[in-house]
């Protein structure tokens, strides 16, 4: 056989300015560089205590129950639900968005009875609507629902989502994948049961962790479940009592080490910011996109007051090939942005200015690249404007 040589991987940098991954901290991969060790070392011990306090911070929770799990968020969306619901639940699905739509997809896998409740695309829930089903329904004891919802761009008012799944007696798992360290997320205060996020957005971390919160009401929904989870990997009690949460640690699965290095470095930077300063940041910089935007004649999808600080969706213009702009700007500019999903395919582009990436430079060099990409295509604009009036 013809032996083929492969070559060091090198891969040239981009800007990430999409759905996610966003680019992590310079110094969360050097994090990475540190030496491995064993799962049940000492030092990682103690660097698993630190992300677990770290954790609390951010999503602004004392739950005891808080820890990164192996995966994506996928996999966290997974665990949370397959871990809280049990086939004689009624579970509902409240969805404005694609991952709206998968958490009720992924509810299915527990044979609950499924109530899916639905809202147009782009557009904000409407709260009376979810009440009226609550009422109707008195037999839900699950409300799932999604905070900022990275295909549409719309933020959901959770806390009051929440408030009303309480009131009705039911638990509520929310996705705050988008939302947490960039847009205002109170676990506590808000009484949110359950929660689920993912290192690539909004911590500068690489994906590959999925940061999860579980409530006292939570912990004893699952402790009464009749039979296990149908996940051994994920059963969030056994993680937390051999493992997360023991006392005397054993072995569950192998941790990764290496990125839950990453993790605790970006979480020593969202701490040392402070979590104000950062969601403040967010608002600022995405405000100054969306100006931008609008003064290059582009159009949100999203009003003001329901759009979320860490991703940003924009029409895309009548004359303007999608597909080739999003690869000319990758190629010319070495920018990635988000093309639209489902049945927002083609109509809009999805702009993130996550963590790391909530710079007003990236602002700038985003909007000046695009006035390029957007010029080539025949469309008379130019980002000087907008950038001048920004700056
Ligand atoms: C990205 C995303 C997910 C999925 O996370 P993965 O890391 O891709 O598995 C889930 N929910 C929302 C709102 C997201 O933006």
């Amino acid at each position: 056989m013809n032996e083929k040589k492969f070559q060091k991987l090198n891969i040239s940098p981009k800007l990430l300015l999409g759905a996610g991954p966003s680019n992590p901290n310079p110094e969360v991969l050097e994090a990475m560089t540190q030496p491995v060790v064993g799962h049940l070392d000492p030092t990682f011990l103690k660097v698993m205590d630190d992300v677990h306090e770290m954790l609390k911070i951010a999503f602004q929770t004392s739950n005891p129950m808080t820890l990164p799990l192996s995966g994506t968020g996928t996999a966290g969306m997974e665990a949370c639900i397959l871990n809280l619901v049990e086939p004689q639940d009624t579970v509902l699905g409240i969805e404005n968005g694609y991952f709206g739509y998968r958490m009720i997809e992924v509810a299915k896998r527990s044979r609950a009875t499924i109530i899916p409740l639905s809202f147009e695309w782009g557009q904000p829930m409407d709260l009376e609507v979810i009440e009226k089903t609550l009422q109707d329904n008195p037999n839900i004891n699950i409300v799932l629902c999604v905070h900022a919802e990275t295909s549409t761009g719309v933020l959901n008012p959770i806390k009051e989502i929440t408030e009303l799944a309480h009131k009705y007696d039911a638990l509520i798992v929310a996705d705050t994948v988008t939302s947490l360290g960039g847009v205002d997320l109170q676990i506590d205060n808000w009484n949110i049961d359950l929660s689920y996020s993912v290192t690539q957005k909004c911590l500068g971390c690489p994906p590959g962790l999925s940061p999860v919160t579980v409530s006292k009401a939570s912990i004893e929904k699952m402790e009464r479940r009749s039979v296990p989870p149908n996940t051994w990997y994920y059963d969030l009690l056994l993680l937390q009592k051999t493992y997360w949460g023991a006392e005397q640690r054993t072995y569950h699965h192998t941790a990764p080490i290496t990125m839950i290095y990453g993790l605790r470095e970006g979480l020593r930077l969202l701490v040392e910011e402070g979590i104000e300063k950062r969601i403040q940041k967010h608002t600022n910089n995405c405000n100054a996109l969306r100006k931008g935007l609008e003064i290059m004649g582009l159009e949100m999808l999203v009003p003001e007051g329901h759009n979320i600080s860490s991703l940003t969706t924009v029409k895309i213009p009548e004359q303007i090939n999608d597909g080739q702009l999003r690869s000319e700007l990758l190629k010319n500019h070495s920018i990635e942005i988000s093309a639209g999903l489902g049945n927002l395919g083609g109509k809009v582009w999805r702009i993130g200015l996550m963590g790391e990436n909530s710079k007003i430079e990236n602002v700038f060099r985003f909007l000046e690249a695009l006035g390029v990409e957007l010029k080539a295509q025949g469309m008379n604009v130019s980002a000087k404007e907008a950038i001048s009036q920004l700056s």
